[in-house]
């Protein structure tokens, strides 16, 4: 599996697991618990939660997932921007590590801008991590601009943005800052989420012309490209083992400079600045 490394030197895999929509519904805990398990498995052993995602269910289900094998998994977890005061952090993270039963996140995000200063939610991060209750801190949702002012308050490994074939804004100015500063951005909503809007990426004629071409499902075809980007971590959600094993096989796909080409095609690079895009 390809890994991604962190500016402090840590390494993860590539292709992560995403815990939104998880956690919501009791009755579909063991089928969360066993998908999460089976993605650790197979090699996705960075788990993305947030406080936020079933308020705190998410982080329950992540919990019992990775009990008795914590060792395995990398863990980022994602405070409420309303909960991003200097003791707002403290406490949501003292709430997020008993829901997930660890001691450590392995790495906290900012889950967007919010009303609190950045120079005093970091204030908080920094000390969540001499206490040794975080070992490093990111920011989501952020633009150029939010960047370079994360930047003079703090040192943020990463910046978790919505990315994929059809939302590739970011192209055109923040990843390739990213690149130049060696942080890995992790990308969001890989296979665009679910639904319709899922729907306009997987039955796209050029998507599809590939897929076939590698037999193998337009969605391995769209994560595949993500993975293929440089310095980019993908966190697809999956529940359905079918779906897991799937995309771990995704990362194994090659695309030939053909099949980028005709990607481009289906869906074109962007030529000017965008606003972020954001779920
Ligand atoms: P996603 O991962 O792009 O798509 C998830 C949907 O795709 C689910 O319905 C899943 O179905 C399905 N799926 C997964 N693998 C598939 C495959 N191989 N073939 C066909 N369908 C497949 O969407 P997302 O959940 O929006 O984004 C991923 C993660 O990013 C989230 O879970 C969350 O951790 C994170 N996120 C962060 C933010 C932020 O603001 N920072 C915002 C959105 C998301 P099943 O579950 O039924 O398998």
């Amino acid at each position: 599996m390809k890994t991604v490394r962190f500016l402090s030197g840590g390494a993860v895999p590539a292709l992560g697991q995403g815990t939104w929509n998880i956690g919501e519904k009791p009755a579909r805990k063991p089928d969360e618990v066993r998908a999460l398990q089976l993605g650790l498995d197979l090699g996705m052993t960075l788990i993305d939660t947030a406080e936020m995602y079933g308020e705190g269910g998410a982080e329950l289900v992540v919990g019992e997932a990775i009990a008795g094998r914590r060792d395995q998994a990398f863990i980022v977890s994602k405070v409420y921007p309303h909960n991003a005061s200097f003791d707002g952090v403290q406490q949501a993270c003292e709430r997020s590590l008993r829901r997930l039963r660890i001691e450590t996140i392995d790495l906290y995000l900012l889950h967007w801008q919010g009303h609190h200063p950045l120079a005093e939610t970091f204030d908080g991060f920094e000390t969540l991590k001499k206490a040794g209750k975080i070992k490093a801190y990111g920011v989501s949702n952020f633009d150029l601009e939010n960047m370079a002012e994360a930047q003079r308050y703090g040192t943020p490994a990463t910046n978790q943005v919505l990315y994929n074939l059809m939302k590739r804004g970011i192209e055109f100015d923040l990843l390739p800052w990213a690149r130049a500063q060696r942080m890995p951005i992790m990308a969001y909503s890989p296979l665009e989420t679910s639904g319709r809007e899922q729907a306009a990426l997987l039955d796209n004629p050029g998507l599809k012309a590939v897929a076939n071409a590698h037999g193998v499902t337009p969605a391995q075809i769209a994560l595949a490209w993500v993975l293929h980007q440089d310095g980019v971590i993908a966190i697809p959600k999956a529940v359905d083992p079918v779906h897991l094993r799937a995309n771990r096989a995704a990362a194994d796909i090659q695309l030939s400079a053909g099949d980028l080409a005709a990607l481009d095609q289906a869906f074109p690079p962007p030529r000017r600045r965008r606003a972020l895009e954001m779920r």
